[in-house]
């Protein structure tokens, strides 16, 4: 299933071409269902061990549009996790401090400590993202960033940091959807914000910037992952699968018992 879904280095990411609505083989919701609920006991297990190694860590950069379910994949496949071993950080407007640095300086310094899942809601994908649509920097200075991304993700995975990238790709139709709910469900307004309508009438500019963006930084040691994410359940399953295989391919060993414990009795 993810190997469909990766997008191969140096191939071009062609997400018009790409399936929002796919079922990705799951069968119906419940299967799903059911299907998530074995992983999130995996990566439960897993997440221990890799606490308990306490050496590598693992990062999982989440982009989309608005609506996209950034924050609802955090909340679902997280159910059940030690929230210790998690580290969620998410990324809106850059504030004074983060301003007058360079772009990947707040980036940096959140990533995930050795032993924990971190979880970005947005990146420095951001700034080649709304940065290049909104035109807050020339040209010439987001184009370059790509290299600096795909050696700054170098140096996390050098440095024993696993980073997963995924794309949440919804259709226009599901973000018009989504964006009508959070106005008619009064539950909803305050996930709307007036920008979204702005965003989504340049969805061309933003699909052409992430087609680029995606293109140009999945690489061997940090691949992109586009995930039909129009039917939220089969978009949980896909995440899931992801850390858990990743994790199960990392391996992570809880330290040796220790010898000197042996036979001690506690009076
Ligand atoms: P939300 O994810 O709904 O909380 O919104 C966060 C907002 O912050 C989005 O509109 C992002 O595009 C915006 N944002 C995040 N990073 C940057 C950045 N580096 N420059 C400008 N806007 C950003
Ligand atoms: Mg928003």
């Amino acid at each position: 299933m993810l190997d469909e879904l990766q997008v191969r280095p140096g191939e071009p990411a062609r997400l018009a071409e790409r399936e929002t609505k796919s079922r990705l083989g799951l069968g119906e919701k419940s299967d799903g269902y059911a299907r998530l609920a074995e992983l999130q006991e995996q990566l439960r297990e897993l997440q221990a061990h890799l606490f308990g190694e306490s050496r590598r860590s693992v990062l999982l950069i989440l982009q989309g549009m608005d609506s996209s379910g950034k924050d609802s994949t955090i909340r679902r496949v997280f159910e059940g996790v030690n929230p210790q071993g998690v580290w969620v950080r998410g990324f809106g407007r850059p504030e004074e401090a983060e301003l007058a640095r360079d772009y990947l300086w707040r980036v940096h310094r959140d990533v995930p400590r050795r032993g924990k899942i971190g979880i970005f809601n947005r990146s420095h994908y951001e700034d080649v993202g709304v940065v290049r649509v909104k035109e807050l920097v020339p040209p010439e200075v987001w184009q370059r960033r790509y290299h600096h991304i795909r050696e700054f993700e170098r140096l996390l995975t050098d440095e024993g940091t696993r980073v997963l990238k995924v794309w949440l790709h919804i259709s226009h139709e599901e973000q018009r959807a989504r964006l009508q709910r959070r106005i008619d469900d009064p539950e909803r307004n305050w996930k709307f914000e007036p920008e979204d309508i702005e965003a989504r009438r340049d969805w061309p500019l933003y699909q052409a910037a992430y087609e680029e963006a995606i293109t140009e930084t999945s690489t061997d040691w940090a691949p992109w992952y586009v995930i039909p994410a129009d039917r939220r359940w089969a978009r949980d399953v896909a995440i899931a699968q992801l850390l858990v295989d990743t994790l199960t391919e990392m391996d992570p060993q809880l330290p040796p018992a220790d010898p000197r414990l042996q036979g001690i009795t506690i009076p």
